[in-house]
């Protein structure tokens, strides 16, 4: 190829990949908040970024999943998160964050504190303290804490109260980071692995539960999404976070008849693959392929 072919075929590649860009910049800035719920499997991951372009991801699934789908989303030199919250140290939540913060940085880390005894735990202290030296800010979850993100306020519910080193043998369900994220009139509220018996604390907590969307606690289990904890939310939308094959038979018919009864609309995972919704402070719209 001659010289002047080459740099006529740069120039056009360059033109191109400009527009695209041009194109990429026109579809994201707008004032909507959006959040995916991510199709992880069995397993729990959000991805969140306000209107202000904060990056907030709760949760991180089983796998690389959560790893893969960023990729696709975020450009390429963007390596940090602005917020990371870990609802509990169980490997359904935990595993793929340990491959994100391998990755990305993340500027505030918010979890419980609470200690386990599994490998994947000590991966999840050791890789604290790597990015606690980058700068990260390691928060302690207490309900009453507000972190405040642009126009976008997250609402600590859950644990009421601190639960730094207290050693959780079999399960830490009952220590989830309950998290209700309010932007204008909509609400969210991200209630991990909780019980019923965990709701029924938070209802007595006096908080103000009553939200849009409900990320419905422990992937669909019958031992959680209790009536009462249904008549303090109110949501219109119920997302279940759930594998399409899981061996616990999640989500239960009892929970599903339960949202059912309450005249909520039920999005899961398993069925919708990503679930990706749309606020612009007054609505929530479902959104198919940004
Ligand atoms: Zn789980």
């Amino acid at each position: 190829m001659s010289k002047k072919i080459i740099l006529s075929a740069a120039l056009f590649l360059f033109l191109i990949d400009f527009f695209c860009w041009k194109e990429v910049f026109a579809l994201t800035s707008n004032n909507d908040l959006k959040i995916d719920f991510l199709d992880v499997g069995q397993g729990d991951s959000a991805f969140i970024r306000t209107p202000e372009d904060h990056q907030i991801i709760i949760d991180g699934g089983p796998d690389t999943s959560l790893l893969k789908k960023l990729s696709a989303v975020m450009p390429f030199w963007d390596r940090s998160i602005d917020l990371v919250i870990l609802t509990h140290p169980e490997s359904d939540h935990m595993q793929g964050l340990l491959d994100l913060l391998k990755i990305y940085k993340a500027d505030y880390i918010l979890w419980t504190g609470v200690k386990k005894n599994a490998p994947e735990y000590d991966a999840w202290t050791s890789i604290l303290e790597k990015q606690k030296k980058m700068g990260a800010k390691i928060i302690i979850a207490d309900a009453g804490q507000e972190i405040k993100a642009g126009n976008v306020l997250i609402d600590t519910l859950y644990p009421l109260q601190n639960m730094e080193g207290k050693d959780m043998k079999n399960t830490s369900n009952d220590t989830c980071v309950v998290s209700k994220l309010i932007f204008g009139k909509n609400s969210f509220l991200f209630t991990g692995d909780i019980s019923s018996a965990a709701e029924k604390e938070i209802t007595g907590s006096g908080e103000n539960l009553l939200s849009d969307v409900l990320k419905v606690a422990h992937h669909g289990s019958k031992y959680s999404t209790s009536d009462l904890f249904l008549e303090y939310v109110k949501p219109k939308i119920a997302v279940i976070s759930v594998g399409a094959k899981n061996t616990y038979g999640h989500p239960t018919p009892e929970v599903l008849q339960r949202l059912e009864n309450f005249g909520i609309k039920i999005l899961r995972t398993d069925k919708d693959g990503d679930i990706n919704l749309m606020s612009d402070g007054k609505n929530i719209n479902i959104i198919k392929n940004y």
